[in-house]
């Protein structure tokens, strides 16, 4: 994900004209009806002019000059006498279309913020599923996760903010547009005078970010401390944390309360100090508007009543733009997001398959980033049917063997060959569905053990379902499930045991239609007996698959055709248990040890 660290101008504007572009039609009518909105506001305010000077001369007015003249031409062309009365009824319809349109604006802004939130995220969503499995290894899948669930939501809200801000702005336009008509001087005066108090808050309002952000890292460091003491609640009690977390905790709650204590306390300072500061500038201005430029009732009164409604705008459109502002940084990541997503998608060829004879490395080397070599000249090759195995240290580059044939990542040199044909060539999909690989951790989908187990075959009757769990031994701890192949397996399979867990994953891959078998140290957390039994039942299978298996406890691979043993990403032996043996190599030595223990 891009850097958003100092987000220019430009990049924010260009965000906003892609969120514009998502449905023009839609965004022009929001922006006419704000707009319309806020001519209302204009026009219904207008009526305090006719309506005091109607009320000021008790009877109705039949004629005028000026602005008021205007109103009383325009009244008596649609034939409604110029009454207080009808006066007051104008209005009233006025505002009912004005607040109409103005819930229209609302309404239509959460329709189109709510659906650009739902299509940036199924957007985002495939994108992600469909990019190259090193993207998520650059990112970490957690960023990513939360780019896809928090990043998306937040970037909806631009929309709401951007629209607020519109309509706030729209309202002061017509509000500042009233006044200079009006009375210009003292609009100009009325302007300085806020303008003055808005520049003042700013120093009220830095010190209340500065406590804002004390408040934050407060109330960070009390959720971490309880963290500490209810997640971590075994350690504390093994090594006698019980004080020390209460001690720290106490002293974070402390400054939490006495911080928020001092926001709160500069949060209704500033409120009042502005709301005493406006209400001073307004009796200044009627002393003014009435002594020094002799302005009617009328006039007077549209005019402070526009500089009333427009002295609150100012504090909510800082608040709004500095909001928008926010937004716009999660914006601007979130379509930078989608950008690269894209461009990290995976290639997969055009050329179908169905079935493998054969799988072969040809001097295959790898690295993840172009720093350190992982694999150098990997070569070797396994039928259907076949059996070869992996060993060697952790870090060896076993799991990457495995891993680029199941194309998660392409060879940098050398090729990797299905039946001959460079494995790139075939469409990525099939070539998986021909390779059902098991790794060491799996992952359990939020679903009942049966849906686990038929991921890789949804078609599979309970008859084979039974079969694959009879063989992976998973048949043996569904007497402890409350539901048996119903039961739900919770979020990532919480309610299974690690070598529960990979027992599910076998059948899965037993279960998957596959030519190989890939097994990545997917028996490591069972106990060596269970281990035994799970690899005597997979080789005693009417099997028309080959296997690979990467094992650490070298016991386990025994019976395969050839074993390689792996060192710093090279083949350092290859052949069969008993030659290797012989050989007095690595493997022997592994064995040796292994067999003592
Ligand atoms: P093994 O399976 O033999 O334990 P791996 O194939 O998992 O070894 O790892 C080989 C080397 O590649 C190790 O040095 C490991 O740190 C590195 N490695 C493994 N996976 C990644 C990855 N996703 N990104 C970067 N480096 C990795």
């Amino acid at each position: 994900m891009s850097d958003t660290g100092d987000l220019s101008l430009r990049k924010k504007i260009e965000a906003l004209a892609r969120v514009a572009r998502y449905n023009p039609k839609f965004t022009a009518t929001i922006a006419v009806l704000g707009g319309f909105t806020a001519f209302l506001e204009g026009i219904g305010l207008s009526f305090i002019w006719p309506i005091l000077e109607v009320a000021q001369a008790e009877e109705p007015i039949t004629e005028a000059g000026g602005f008021l003249g205007m109103f009383l031409t325009a009244y008596e062309s649609v034939g409604i006498p110029f009454t207080l009365e009808f006066l007051i009824l104008g209005v009233a319809g006025v505002m009912t279309v004005r607040f109409t349109a103005s819930f229209l604006v609302g309404w239509f802004r959460a329709i189109l913020q709510k659906r650009y939130e739902g299509d940036l995220r199924t957007k985002t969503l495939n994108a992600a599923l469909d990019a190259e499995v090193g993207y998520f290894d650059e990112e970490g899948s957690d960023d990513i996760l939360n780019s896809i669930v928090t990043e998306t939501r937040y970037s909806g809200s631009t929309i709401k903010f951007g629209v607020r801000s519109m309509e706030t702005m729209f309202l002061a336009l017509v509000y500042l547009s009233v006044m200079f008509y009006v009375a210009p001087t003292m609009a100009l005066f009325a302007l300085t005078l806020l303008g003055g108090i808005t520049f003042l808050m700013r120093y009220v309002i830095e010190p209340a970010y500065t406590v804002g952000n004390r408040v934050a890292e407060a109330n960070e460091t009390v959720q971490q401390t309880a963290q500490a003491g209810t997640q971590g609640i075994r350690d504390v009690k093994l090594f006698g944390l019980t004080e020390e977390i209460f001690d720290s905790f106490r002293e974070s709650v402390r400054q939490y309360v006495v911080s928020s204590i001092s926001l709160e306390r500069n949060k209704v300072g500033v409120q009042n100090f502005y709301d005493l500061t406006t209400t001073l500038v307004l009796f200044g201005l009627i002393y003014f508007g009435f002594v020094f430029t002799g302005l009617s009732l009328g006039e007077l009164g549209i005019f402070l009543l526009a500089m009333f409604r427009l002295s609150p705008l100012v504090s909510r459109l800082n608040s709004q733009v500095y909001n928008l502002e926010g937004h716009i940084s999660h914006l601007v990541r979130t379509q930078g997001f989608l950008d690269e997503l894209t461009q990290r998608k995976e290639e997969s060829g055009d050329r179908t398959v169905s079935k493998v004879e054969r799988v072969e490395f040809d001097n295959v080397r790898f690295s993840y980033n172009d720093e350190e070599q992982v694999l150098r000249d990997i070569t070797f090759g396994v039928e259907r049917g076949g059996f070869v195995a992996f060993v060697g240290q952790s870090g060896a580059g076993k799991s990457t063997v495995v891993s680029l044939l199941a194309r998660m990542y392409d060879p940098d040199e050398g090729e990797i060959l299905g039946d001959g044909v460079p494995i790139d060539e075939y469409d990525i999909d099939e070539w998986r569905s021909r390779i059902a690989l098991v790794r060491q951790d799996p992952f359990m989908f939020n679903d009942s053990l049966e849906g686990n187990v038929t991921v890789g075959n949804r078609d599979a009757s309970r008859e084979e379902v039974e079969r694959v769990c009879e063989i992976a031994k998973v048949d043996e701890f569904l007497d402890d499930l409350p539901n048996g192949y119903e039961s739900e397996l919770g979020d990532d399979g919480v309610r299974l045991s690690g070598g529960q867990r990979q027992r599910v994953a076998l059948a899965r891959a037993l279960l998957k239609d596959a030519d190989f078998l890939v097994l990545d140290e997917a028996t490591s957390d069972l106990d060596s007996s269970l281990e035994k039994e799970v690899q005597a039942s997979i080789e005693a299978m009417d099997r028309d698959y080959g296997i690979i298996a990467i094992a650490h406890r070298l016991s386990t691979v025994k019976n395969a055709d050839t074993i390689y043993t792996l060192e710093d990403g090279e083949v350092v032996e290859s052949g069969s248990h008993e030659e290797l043996l012989e050989d007095e190599g690595e493997y022997a030595e592994l064995y040796a040890i292994q067999s003592k223990g």
